[in-house]
């Protein structure tokens, strides 16, 4: 693999950005220095030039959902898809989700998951372990898990009725092991015994739109303060995933006013798009859990993101075609997901950056360092420095274009920010070294995405 030479991009880290040119040799990025000499290199260096483009650590999507297998079906965007579609997002690894087969201890469950992903992902990936049960062997589960290197676990607070829901006895059990192993756990925040109330007394319908009424943020902030009490006791972080609502947010100040260590992950769906969505014949489209909230729970987010109280966002990447989601009328039985790690990158710049409310630094934190430092992936993963993997994402500014179904790479063939015009487009993306896509062209290749593993959260630190 000949050498790369970047020449004249805006450097951009989680906390400052500057112009400078960079080299990667193999899969490392070896030199940054203001001025690099073509001349000084081996005659075989590709060198591209990058004047007007920001050159950003690859983004690393922490939250996604490919091939998801659920109700007798499964997501419209495999391994194969998923990595397809980041690639153009920006995206050179995701922290996809493991689930947990009660049967199997929790290694043997990451091992199958990590196992069929090696063999399709073009980029790199990590596990989140779901735990939805506490074993006899917890103990000696969870070091098994780490040591494969998977030292984040999810957990729900509700879906009980599918087996995903932890009692607070076996939960504490749980925690007190996570904080001997220092492993972080994150959860999925609504309280179901509030859910389970409120669909007892219903009285409504049950289309698209009933989905937000079933389903308040109430129950987020419920669940949050009950988990985070817990957390408070046992004296563990807690990593709170897909924060959708203003009540949300307040929880997690509430906790940290407490002074209860809380990280906090949103997605551009709570960021941007609102509960009026669901109405008309559309609706289902927009159908995820938890369900989009009002325009002010959009606006309390944005604030909270640009005043840095949320961590991550992320993109909850789960989705079905128009034809899988249009099936069901029922909001209890449509397939909950949308797309959506494709256009973090642009949506983010466009209502955030170039809106002129934080940095591109500021995106980059979210959007690359922040998960790859609350995820144990740093520095190897969300920085450029040198020793770093030469995951580099050529970033165009100022590329103004319209987020459609058409130029969008998602199997689902729809995005919920249909007709969106955004600034701001990844032009060239190398994974170690490797370039996966440049001008519009996807150059991956299946079962070439390595598996991370995990180091030790920053929350432990
Ligand atoms: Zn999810």
């Amino acid at each position: 693999m000949s050498n790369i030479l970047i020449k004249d991009g805006l450097l951009v880290e989680s906390d400052r950005s500057w112009h400078a040119d960079l080299l990667i040799e193999g899969e490392k990025i070896s030199r940054i220095a203001p001025s690099i000499k073509e001349r000084e290199l081996p005659g075989d260096t590709e060198v591209i030039h990058a004047e007007g483009l920001c050159v950003l650590p690859g983004l690393i999507d922490a939250h996604t959902h490919y091939h998801l297998e659920s109700r007798n079906t499964v997501t419209a965007d495999g391994f194969a898809e998923g990595s397809k579609l980041a690639t153009f997002g920006g995206v050179t690894t995701v922290i996809d989700f493991a689930d947990h087969d009660k049967h199997k201890p929790l290694g043997q469950s990451a091992k199958l998951r990590i196992d069929a992903m090696g063999a399709k992902m073009a980029i790199d990936y990590a596990i989140h372990q779901g735990v939805y049960q506490v074993g006899d062997n917890l103990i000696s589960e969870l070091t098994q898990l780490k040591a494969i290197g998977v030292s984040a676990i999810k957990i729900f607070t509700t879906y009980k009725n599918v087996g995903y829901y932890i009692e607070s006895g076996s939960l504490r059990q749980l925690f007190q092991a996570c904080k001997k192993l220092e492993i972080l756990v994150t959860a999925h925040c609504e309280d179901d015994d509030l859910l389970n109330a409120i669909a007892r007394s219903y009285t409504g319908g049950y289309e698209a739109a009933n989905h937000a009424d079933l389903r308040p943020a109430e129950a987020e902030y419920k669940a949050i303060m009950t988990l985070g009490q817990l957390a408070k006791e046992v004296g563990i972080p807690l990593y709170i995933v897909h924060v959708s609502s203003s009540r949300g947010m307040e929880a997690i100040r509430q906790l940290r006013s407490e002074n209860v260590a809380v990280y906090a992950e949103t997605t551009c769906h709570y960021l941007l798009l609102d509960k009026t969505k669901l109405k008309g014949d559309k609706g289902p489209l927009f159908v995820m859990t938890p369900p989009l909230r009002s325009r002010e729970d959009n606006l309390v987010l944005q604030d909270a993101m640009v005043a840095r109280e949320l961590q991550v966002v992320a993109s909850d990447h789960c989705s079905f075609t128009k034809e899988q989601k249009l099936a069901a009328l029922d909001c209890r039985s449509i397939l909950p997901g949308i797309p959506g790690t494709e256009e973090m990158l642009p949506l983010i710049h466009t209502f955030a950056v170039a809106s002129g409310r934080m940095s591109v630094s500021q995106m980059v934190r979210l959007l690359s360092t922040g998960p790859a430092r609350l995820f144990g992936l740093y520095p190897r993963k969300g920085s450029l420095k040198i020793g770093s993997d030469a995951d580099i994402v050529l970033f165009d500014p100022e590329a103004l274009w319209t987020l459609d179904g058409h130029n969008i790479h998602s199997a689902a063939r729809y995005t919920a920010y249909e007709g969106f015009r955004v600034v701001g487009k990844a032009v060239m993306t190398y994974l170690r070294g490797r370039l996966v896509m440049g001008d519009d062209v996807y150059i991956g290749r299946p079962g070439d995405g390595h598996f991370i593993p995990m180091g030790i959260s920053t929350a432990y630190m």
